[in-house]
């Protein structure tokens, strides 16, 4: 094994043989990544000793902060214990416990957990599942998924087929043959002189609409973040989510909820769907901060009506031949169980419902700044667009306030002319003051490059 572990060796190795994710095929073995070391609550260290608040969180994702030395420990400790079993045909006590605790703090009668490797296999199993429960059903002509215009649901093949990013869209091949897609949700691009209200009601009709043409014997489900977060942290109108779940009740159209970046805290709620968008879904996706983002791990959270009836008598000999050598990994559910502890010992959603207010205050003072056309978020979650998505000049905008962040102490996560930040949800209000000082003084810097 290499045991040369200069600088320039590693930046030699990543470049030569690590492909990223998103990796740019055109600047291939030419880039300069920033090597992270170490983190201790929001900060991650650099190798060259720089200390970074990790505005992203991750990837919307390390919701306790880095260095949790009782996750940490948890991890080591199941590892010692049990390393792994095979989920086919037995079970371990920590798997079988986690499923329980995400079963009580799952809205309505969701109460059927199938553990996954993230988020990307959760919605791969949720669409799986319903395609088997219509054929069990003897539905089999109701296949058809919709979705929207910049949802992303994952990098497998059926779940970025219900994708909408443009570089999947250009480059990659999707399987759009049972597969519907409703215009952008986002209330900033409406039309001149068209209400919020009236918005809403094009958005709802949108969906029934794209129902009835198909026909409702051939619409299985409508899947939904509850907040478009890739897609460049996409609120809805008020009431967008519940009225599209009446929609789907009148039409006998399962409602899939895919709470990736919205669960576990991010909301201020195990869950955001019953809480801040009055629903109950049918299945919701969970991934992401369910570990806390220090092992792998997804979930699929189905509701007893839906296994109620495919199981039993009436199912004889059928199997749902999905699953995953890793599904319900021991280790993965004791970081998952102690972030669930940590959680309620330490009050993390209540923190994050007090926080809010301050995050949002801060997020809507940057509107006023001189290449910012719109600030948007919710909870601990927030995006700046800035000029005009059109204008050349600003598809490198995001990256270019993200380079002037860094040098003043702050990652952030540029998607083109944006800028979108999930910090650790343990974030104190002089933190969230600090990431917003620094925000406001590269927007102010990057202005002033491009003017
Ligand atoms: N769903 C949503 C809403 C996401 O944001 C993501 C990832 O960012 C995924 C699914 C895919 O999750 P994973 O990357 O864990 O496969």
């Amino acid at each position: 094994m290499a045991t040369d572990t200069t600088q320039q060796s590693l930046s030699d190795w990543d470049n030569r043989h690590f492909l990223h994710p998103w990796e740019g095929m055109e600047d291939l073995g030419k880039n300069s990544r920033t090597f992270i070391t170490g983190g201790q609550g929001i900060y991650v260290t650099t190798t060259d000793g720089q200390r970074l608040i990790d505005g992203p969180g991750g990837m919307w994702c390390v919701q306790l902060g880095y260095g949790n030395a009782e996750i940490a420990e948890a991890i080591a400790q199941q590892a010692k214990e049990l390393g792994y079993f095979s989920p086919f045909s037995n079970t371990s006590p920590v798997s079988a416990r986690l499923a329980h605790e995400l079963a009580r703090r799952a809205p309505g009668d969701l109460n059927h957990v199938f553990f996954t490797t993230g988020g990307s296999t959760a919605v791969d199993t949720a669409l799986r599942f319903i395609h088997f429960r219509n054929n069990l059903l003897d539905k089999p002509r109701k296949k058809v998924v919709i979705t929207r215009r910049k949802a992303y649901h994952g990098s497998t093949y059926l779940s970025a087929s219900v994708s909408d990013t443009e570089r999947t869209r250009v480059w990659f091949d999707q399987d759009h043959e049972n597969v519907c897609f409703l215009p952008d949700v986002n209330p900033v691009r409406r039309r001149a002189g068209v209400s919020v209200e009236a918005f809403l009601n094009e958005k709802v009709a949108d969906l029934e609409n794209a129902i009835l043409t198909l026909g409702a014997d051939r619409v299985a489900a409508f899947i939904a973040e509850p907040i478009l977060a890739s897609g460049g942290v996409i609120v809805p109108p008020e009431g967008y989510h519940k009225r599209c779940l009446e929609v789907c009740r009148r039409h006998d159209v399962l409602y899939i909820s895919d709470e990736v970046v919205t669960g576990f805290g991010r909301l201020g709620h195990w869950f955001a769907s019953e809480p801040e968008f009055d629903i109950v879904p049918d299945i919701i996706i969970c991934a992401k901060g369910l570990t806390c983002g220090y092992v792998p791990m997804g979930a699929c959270i189905i509701s007893d009506r839906l296994i109620a009836d495919i199981s039993g008598d009436k199912s004889k000999g059928a199997v749902f031949s999905g699953g995953f050598t890793y599904s319900g990994h021991p280790v993965a559910a004791a970081a998952a169980l102690k972030t669930i502890e940590i959680f309620e010992r330490d009050g993390i959603l209540e923190h994050v419902r007090n926080v809010t207010p301050l995050f949002a205050e801060r997020l809507a003072t940057l509107g006023k700044l001189p290449i910012v056309n719109s600030t948007r978020g919710k909870g601990l979650v927030g995006c700046v667009e800035c000029g005009d998505n059109s204008l050349a000049i600003d598809q490198k905008v995001g990256a270019q306030i993200d380079r002037r962040c860094q040098e003043l102490g702050l990652i952030l996560r540029p998607i083109v002319n944006m800028c979108v930040f999930s910090p650790p949800l343990i974030i104190t209000a002089d933190e969230i003051n600090k990431m917003f000082d620094i925000l406001e003084r590269g927007i102010r810097i990057a202005s002033d490059d491009l003017m």
